[in-house]
């Protein structure tokens, strides 16, 4: 039987994900010369929900040689899709079946002496020594050994005879937030944790702490390779202005399965929230919650259907939306743009986000398991 692909897809561009990748290398390259930092590429989360496999490949490609998941579950998917580059867990791993790390030659991060424990009892083991990165909390207060205790916590660690200290790292928490004092404060602690890890005898081969936000903010925190998610697929995170330029990777786009008139004080969808002022025509596109899309779009959001915003309204439905495309020229089977660009008009993951209270990450992540991505 032939594949079948339904009216809703998410359309990803390989060649504008490698276009981004290497823009953002010549960015890099260019505003620092001497000491360009490296890049370590995030595709977690199914690669922001663009499909970890076609992606990490086509990075790959395009030269990454150091690629970023979130758990040993990712990471193994990945070499299962043929990755041969480096990959590195950012997750905790004190709980994880840790097979992984050695079956999938993945590298760790250790982000506590629990972890540290049973990761070189792991290491043990299987007789290998094992290179990790050691994650610092230096504020955000998630994962990572206090940046002030460790004189402490660390030497334990150190003293791991299997394992290899390869990268010292931190994390960001307002690096999207330019009025927040507590990005300078984590920079100048995590300066200070340098200092101390080298007072302890620990020589890191590199260090890195800069998410898309932190890159485009402050090349005082590019240190030696920097960690880029959002950037690669092609959305700036917000507020920050693009300082590169990119290219949107992901495309979702659907078609009209039904055009329907309604009568004046009639109303469409769950809630019979939107009534009808006057004669108007609603066109039923196939993609609802159940796909990623929020709720709160309905009332508020709009589709591009013929090169023009016709508002989304009603209810999005489980497996649906009601688009008023009232005076337009609309039959079953036009093309409906959901994120992209149609005609001279684009919607984009930001504009999206910002009609509904979220973030981009969380638009492109939540598309759903049901919609098929095709690749070009
Ligand atoms: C997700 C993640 C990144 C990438 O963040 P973006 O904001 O998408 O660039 C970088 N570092 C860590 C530790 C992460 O978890």
């Amino acid at each position: 039987m032939a594949e079948r692909v339904r009216p809703t897809v998410a359309r990803v561009d390989l060649g504008a994900l490698k276009t981004n990748y290497r823009a953002i290398v010549e960015y890099l390259a260019r505003e620092r010369p001497g000491g360009t930092p490296g890049v370590i590429a995030v595709v977690k989360a199914n690669a922001y929900g663009h499909g970890a496999a076609q992606v990490a490949r086509a990075l790959e490609d395009a030269g990454a040689d150091l690629l970023a998941c979130a758990d040993i579950e990712e990471g193994a998917g990945l070499r299962a899709a043929g990755v041969r580059a480096e990959i590195l867990v950012f997750g905790a791993l004190s709980v994880s079946d840790l097979d992984g790390l050695f079956d999938c030659r993945l590298t760790p991060t250790i982000s506590s002496p629990g972890a540290a424990r049973a990761v070189q009892a792991a290491a043990a083991r299987y007789k290998q020594p094992l290179r990790y990165h050691l994650k610092i909390d230096t504020g955000m207060n998630r994962l990572g050994f206090r940046f002030d205790n460790l004189r402490r916590t660390l030497p334990e660690v150190l003293r791991s005879e299997n394992l290899d200290l390869d990268a010292v790292f931190t994390h960001f928490a307002t690096a999207d937030d330019p009025a927040s004092p507590l990005f300078d404060e984590q920079r100048r602690r995590f300066d200070r944790v340098l200092a101390d890890v080298q007072a302890l005898g620990a020589r890191p081969r590199y260090r890195h702490a800069a998410n898309s936000a932190a890159m485009l903010r402050d090349p005082r925190v590019w240190f030696d390779r920097v960690r880029p998610g959002l950037l690669l697929y092609g959305i700036v995170p917000p507020p920050v202005a693009p300082a590169i330029e990119l290219t949107p990777v992901m495309t979702l786009a659907s078609c009209v399965v039904a055009v329907k008139g309604m009568r004046p004080r009639e109303v469409t969808g769950y809630g019979a929230r939107f009534s009808a002022e006057r004669p108007t025509t609603i066109a039923i596109v196939p993609a609802g919650y159940a796909d990623g899309l929020d709720l709160r779009l309905a009332g508020r959001g709009a589709v591009l259907i013929r090169g023009r915003r016709a508002p989304i309204v009603g209810s999005v439905c489980m497996d649906m939306l009601m688009a008023d495309v009232t005076g337009m020229d609309v039959s079953p089977g036009d093309e409906v743009v959901l994120i992209g660009r149609q005609g001279s008009d684009r919607i984009d993951a930001r504009e999206m986000a910002d009609t509904i209270g979220s973030i981009p990450w969380e638009i492109v992540c939540r598309v759903g398991s049901r919609i098929e991505r095709v690749y070009a």
